[in-house]
């Protein structure tokens, strides 16, 4: 057993009530998990019932922490899981005392209307079924922006629920030092056409079984404890920690195109393993779990792309696909290296590859940026949403529900959300290249090509992922890598993968 991480007397007696408040989050997210793999339709009423209650009731239990946690917040010498336990449970607080249950109230009617109204609107391709609903929903962002508090821009309020002390002077940065380098790699791969836009795979229909034997060999290649973590399916493939020794993860088969169930098997993976190395002594305080979304997102991407769609990695695994799918074994070890990497301009985020997947979300950062400064109105989205795909991927939507229509996060009532998915591309780089740079990069590569994950595992959890938020994800990313959401790892792992 190691040293208990909690000496502080009103530190533990908030700890001790907290378990309150971890108990019904725990339960709330079995019943997501089981919303999605295993509930009968007609069950979603009273879930909804029970959930929004458990909501409350989780709300109630947060509030009642304020006198501990201000007198927690008071004690001299603190140490630092201390500390970030304060921190974490007054960004909570800080939440729920900032913003009146009428806003909540409101904010979750828009979005449930703001769904149906997006759901018939992306059908039909008509933005103007979703227009006033989002209206509304971007006017109480700003309601929203405007109780939590900001300094400089509105959108800081709504970036910082998602990623913590995330700026937009850190995604400028972030973004303007990136975005015009990936464009000049993109422009090249298209040009060069080592990297193909379509592989004969992608039209090739597979059955489902020989597909789920290769996820389950995926999940032994990664070492995934069976004791500890499970797999199912769902319509959208999600990661749920339910507790420290309880995490699960879904796929699903689409009958078409095997790499993209492979993919999203190793993606949430990835997921997995962050959650699977948290500290657990953290477990059951404000402060267990991952530090962001985008530190989470790097977890996983780096699994999914910078690991998994290497030549190391397609050579490791090429021996059981080709075993496990017959249609497969036409193709050689190249040619399947190019199909799990074909890079080609296209019009929907989440089927777009590592390098053109960026543009997608800078242009949705910068819509939400300026919808939140009043910069652009909301009809005139469709509009500009075309432009600038035109102008970074190169594709114009012809309907709005290939453009502007296509997510569900702005529905949802989430802005801010997006950067985080490039925050997870370039946190991931960093991540890979500081692994280079200490194990050596011709070690490194060689334990991908022979499936020896342990010291890569182990590395990440000792840096990043055993101290889940203990410190912000700023401070956390300066400890490990001296430098913070910062491109540049990220912009040469693309140049020399695509063009050397
Ligand atoms: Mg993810």
């Amino acid at each position: 057993m190691a040293a208990p991480l909690f000496r502080n007397k009103s530190i533990k007696e908030l700890l001790d009530r907290y378990k309150r408040v971890w108990s019904i989050s725990h339960g709330l997210r079995l019943m997501g998990w089981d919303l999605e793999v295993y509930m009968p339709e007609k069950g979603a009423k009273e879930r909804s019932e029970a959930s929004s209650q458990l909501e409350l009731m989780l709300q109630r239990e947060i509030l009642s922490l304020k006198a501990l946690t201000k007198e927690a917040a008071l004690a001299n010498n603190l140490n630092v899981y201390e500390k970030g336990v304060v921190r974490c449970n007054q960004r909570d607080l800080d939440y729920f005392t900032k913003i009146p249950p009428k806003l909540i109230e409101k904010m979750a009617k828009a979005t449930s209307n703001g769904f149906i109204a997006w759901r018939t609107a992306r059908e039909k391709s008509e933005f103007k079924i979703f227009k006033p609903l989002l209206e509304e929903i971007v006017h109480l962002n700003r309601e929203k922006a405007d109780k939590l508090g900001y300094r400089g821009h509105p959108y800081n309020a709504l970036l910082d629920m998602y990623e913590e002390g995330f700026t937009v002077k850190a995604a400028d940065r972030m973004f303007g030092s990136m975005i015009p380098r990936v464009k000049k790699i993109t422009e090249k791969i298209l040009a060069e056409g080592r990297f193909p836009q379509k592989h004969p795979l992608e039209k090739v229909k597979y059955s489902n079984d020989d597909v789920r034997k290769v996820n389950e060999h995926l999940l032994k290649v990664l070492g995934m404890p069976g004791d500890r973590f499970r797999m199912d399916l769902s319509a959208h493939p999600f990661t749920m920690e339910i507790g420290g020794n309880d995490v699960r993860i879904t796929t699903r088969y689409e009958g078409i195109d095997f790499k993209t169930s492979l993919y999203s098997t190793i993606h949430e993976s990835g997921h997995a393993i962050y959650a699977l190395n948290y500290d657990q002594r953290l477990e059951m305080t404000p402060a267990g779990g991952g530090v962001s979304l985008g530190i989470h997102e790097s977890q996983s991407r780096l699994w999914e792309n910078i690991i998994g769609r290497s030549r190391q990695f397609t050579e490791l695994i090429y021996p059981n696909v080709v075993k496990n799918i017959p249609f497969a074994r036409k193709y050689s070890r190249d040619s399947m290296y190019k199909y799990f990497n074909s890079v080609k301009p296209s019009l929907i985020r989440v089927e777009a590859d590592e390098v053109t997947y960026n543009f997608h979300v800078y242009l949705r950062y910068e819509i939400e940026k300026k919808l939140m400064s009043g910069k652009i109105s909301v009809p005139e989205l469709p509009q500009y949403w075309n432009d600038m795909m035109e102008e970074y991927v190169g594709v114009r939507p012809k309907r709005d529900s290939q453009g502007v229509l296509q997510d569900v996060h702005w529905a949802h009532g989430s802005i801010g959300y997006f950067p985080t998915y490039v925050v997870g591309n370039v946190v991931g780089a960093l991540s890979v290249a500081a692994m280079e740079r200490s194990m050596g990069k011709s070690v490194f590569w060689n334990r991908v090509r022979n499936g020896q994950f342990n010291p890569i595992k182990s590395w990440l959890e000792q840096k990043i992922q055993k101290w889940c938020s203990v410190y912000p994800p700023d401070e956390l990313q300066k400890m490990v890598f001296r430098t913070s959401y910062d491109p540049k790892a990220f912009v040469a792992y693309l140049e020399e993968k695509y063009l050397s």
